[in-house]
């Protein structure tokens, strides 16, 4: 099979990790989940006590932090944190984490070499914008921002965390916020990437429809 590369990109809650897993798992490629790799560096900050104030030190700390994805786990030196990044308090540093130069340098060097070997799904943010820019696939998931915030508020029900819909929103339209206006690769649909609004649709209607984009544009690779 010829190596392909498909960029997965859009705000949070809009269900990129659920549609890029199942896909994958179709296609039989590599997902690689980028917002995992983020909260890993913000969970390495909170358990050094640093403030997100402390550039230098968590340049410092990143610098010297191992962090990896295999088989859909994620580790930070060598421990799987797989669990501990979804808290929230991780989830809501991230964003202003992934806005430090250093750290986006340091990931998205480790998320283009992760593609370089072989063929994947990526989802973030900046996926086609930036990490992947010559990507065969982008696509750009959204959804209201009502149906964001319950799709996370029900996520982190099931895990028995205790959580309220509004706090769950306001936390959503912070990250939106941050993610959107940051200088460094802003969170925005590329040129060439196909939007997808996801809110009334059924989860097997988008993988449906991703796939078909993905079979239509890379059948030969396929
Ligand atoms: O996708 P997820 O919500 O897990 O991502 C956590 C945070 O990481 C996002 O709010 C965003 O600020 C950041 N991120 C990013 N670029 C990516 C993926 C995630 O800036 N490619």
């Amino acid at each position: 099979m010829e190596k392909i590369a498909i960029a997965i990109d859009g705000p949070a809650g809009a269900g990129k990790s659920t549609i890029a897993k199942a896909v994958a798992s179709k296609l039989g490629i590599a997902y690689i989940d980028t917002g995992a790799m983020y909260r890993a560096v913000a969970l390495n900050i909170l358990r050094n006590k640093l403030q997100i104030s402390d550039i230098d030190k968590i340049c410092e700390l990143t610098r010297n932090t191992d962090i990896a994805i295999k088989g859909g786990r994620v580790f930070l030196n060598g421990g799987d944190v797989s669990r501990e990044i979804r808290d929230n308090e991780v989830g809501k540093l991230s964003s202003p984490v992934s806005a430090i130069p250093y750290v986006r340098e340091k990931l998205v060097e480790l998320q283009r070499k992760m593609a370089q070997s072989e063929s994947v799904i990526m989802d973030g943010r900046d996926i086609g914008t930036n990490v992947l820019k010559d990507a065969d696939v982008k696509i750009f998931l959204t959804a209201s921002i009502d149906e964001r915030s319950m799709r996370r508020y029900l996520e982190f029900k099931s895990r028995g965390c205790s959580v309220d819909l509004k706090s769950v929103k306001s936390d959503i339209t912070k990250r939106d916020e941050l993610d959107t206006t940051r200088k460094l690769n802003p969170l925005k649909p590329a040129d060439d990437a196909v939007i997808i609004d996801t809110t009334s649709k059924s989860i097997k209607e988008v993988i449906e429809e991703v796939l078909s984009i993905i079979k239509a544009r890379c059948n030969d690779a396929l």
